[in-house]
């Protein structure tokens, strides 16, 4: 056989949607790191869409961004915030994607005039689109393939990992299936047959799962391990419970840690590590656990009705928290609320004001309202991407006297265009993939808030938008108190703005929420945070 340096692990689910697959890969991830393995991490999308780019985030959730610039799904921020695996392009494959690169190369005549297939072509390109993560320097390869087996659009996808399997053979590929173990309160039981079939499933296309993990709202008997262990064929140690974990994520891999996971891959890859270490995360999980304080934080946004759509966001903020031991209770705002039922209404009482990124018209008047708020009563305030773009909206109107003051996304005749397109974008006719994306460097200002935050000169930091602060405005902003204070210095961009004289007042062009780990909050988010627990001492509430 050959000899290969990176080990695959697959995650498939079964029986419903929703169970955390993410979570659960992010986990192992953590889980293999703490015992000195490198991972990397990969997503595997069963839908036709190249990428999540052009999806609305009611319908998809969150768009993760990685540093070369790849718009992807969302579970890339689970293996960020889990794990220090690296995150490129290669980390999300679409049926778009896959098919896309196979119908270029079929027009490009590289099939030399064979009948393209589904087996072996569309299997070829995704096992090509697997291997890109093998490498030296990666012992384990981690693929979570979405939906749920029995999808129909999901079944190239496993026979892919199929032939996986039996190309690099035992002992180099695991197969790790997730599924629930219902409860039936009427008959108080847990029920394990939708887990049998759901396995049952998986075998007739080929795949025999190494290792289950059960997710259950109730613990599991003996007898339910039993069972499921000799209706899908696995020894009783390969049927790992996995009891809810709500509200907090972060136990997971301690859950499975526990129940001996880690020490199983480890075996059954043939993986020869020291046990282990997890102390940094135990560490983690102790100050997340118990909090010193508690702040209130609102974060006004378009979407708020769909936790997945400020994912990274909402999962920075309690980072923040992590890093001044509080907890960091979250007010979500509905934008556009605050122009319907008032201002005061949704703010009051919170001791910070979060605006984070979005498109279109639709709620940034309540996004500017909430920034005025905040400038005027002196609450700490952070804008992300157009939420920065609000408040320097805000700030023109307000306080330069610029009336009418709008970005031209949302009025391309406004007399003052104080955000505008970049004259790159201005000849971009497609939507997918087209933005300014990516990390880039900012050098930041001496003296600023944000350089003292950081402690860095440079700061490398994931974009995603089109549009900019127009410099014809920086020295009229600056002059009544809005300073640029970051830049994007091969191209002369404002990448940070901040208020002179306000406690706290900062709006970023970029995404700070995609860098942010429990075990390594993100400066800026532990900063807001502290300013949040500050603004509440001094308002004694
Ligand atoms: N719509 C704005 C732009 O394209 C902001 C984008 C964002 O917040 N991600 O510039």
């Amino acid at each position: 056989m050959i000899r290969h340096m990176t080990k695959h692990i697959f995650v498939t689910g079964g029986v419903c949607s929703s169970l955390g697959k993410g979570l659960n890969s992010a986990s192992i991830g953590l889980l293999l790191e703490s015992r000195g393995l490198r991972v990397r991490l990969q997503k595997i999308d069963p839908y036709v869409n190249v990428d999540p780019g052009t999806m609305n985030p009611y319908e998809h959730g969150e768009v993760y961004v990685t540093d070369d610039g790849a718009e992807t799904d969302l579970d890339l921020g689970h293996y960020n915030r889990f794990t220090n695996a690296r995150a490129d392009q290669s980390c999300n494959l679409t049926t778009g994607s896959i098919y896309r690169q196979v119908l270029d190369d079929e027009r490009r005549g590289i099939f030399e005039g064979k009948t393209v297939q589904m087996i072996p072509h569309v299997t070829d390109a995704i096992r090509a689109g697997i291997r890109k993560l093998d490498s030296p320097d990666v012992d384990v390869a981690i693929t979570e393939i979405g939906g749920t087996v029995g999808d129909i659009e999901g079944l190239v996808f496993l026979e892919a990992i199929r032939q996986m399997g039996q190309q690099y053979g035992r002992g180099n590929v695991l197969f790790v299936h997730l599924t629930l173990v219902p409860y039936l309160r009427a008959a108080q039981e847990l029920k394990t047959k939708p887990t049998q079939h759901s396995v049952a499933r998986l075998r007739e296309i080929g795949i025999f799962p190494d290792i289950l993990i059960c997710r259950t709202e109730k613990p599991l008997e003996a007898d339910h391990i039993a069972k499921i262990s000799l209706f899908c064929n696995l020894e009783k140690d390969c049927v790992i419970e996995e009891l809810d974990a709500k509200p907090n994520i972060y136990r997971i891999p301690m859950m499975l840690h526990r129940q001996g996971l880690d020490q199983l891959i480890c075996a059954r890859l043939k993986l020869d590590t020291p046990e282990a270490e997890l102390s940094a995360w135990r560490k983690m999980l102790h100050r997340l656990e118990n909090p010193r304080q508690s702040v209130k934080v609102a974060v006004v946004g378009k979407y708020i009705s769909r936790q997945s759509a400020y994912e990274s966001i909402y999962a920075a903020l309690e980072h923040g928290g992590i890093a001044n031991q509080a907890h960091v209770q979250i007010r979500r705002v509905e934008a556009q609320d605050i122009e319907s039922k008032g201002i005061e209404a949704c703010l009051r009482g919170v001791h910070g004001v979060l605006v984070p990124g979005g498109f279109g018209p639709r709620g940034v008047e309540g996004k500017v309202h909430a920034a005025q708020f905040a400038r005027e009563k002196r609450i700490p305030f952070f804008g992300i991407c157009l939420g920065m773009q609000a408040a320097v909206i805000e700030f023109a109107r307000h306080v330069c006297g610029l009336q009418g003051a709008q970005s031209t996304e949302l009025d391309r005749e406004t007399p003052h265009p104080v955000i505008s397109l970049m004259e790159e974008q201005k000849a971009v006719t497609d939507l997918g993939g087209t933005m300014r994306l990516g990390a880039q460097p900012c050098t930041l200002k001496e003296g600023s808030m944000a350089r003292a935050m950081y402690g860095r000169e440079v700061v490398q930091e994931r974009h995603r938008h089109r549009y900019e602060l127009n410099n014809d405005y920086r020295d009229l902003l600056a002059e009544r108190g809005m300073e640029s204070v970051g830049f994007y210095a091969e191209k002369d961009l404002v990448e940070i703005v901040e208020l002179a004289g306000h406690p706290w007042f900062i709006g970023v062009q970029f995404h700070p929420e995609f860098k942010s780990k429990p075990i390594e909050p993100h400066p800026l988010f532990a900063g807001f945070i502290e300013a949040a627990l500050k603004h509440q001492e001094a308002d004694g509430a």
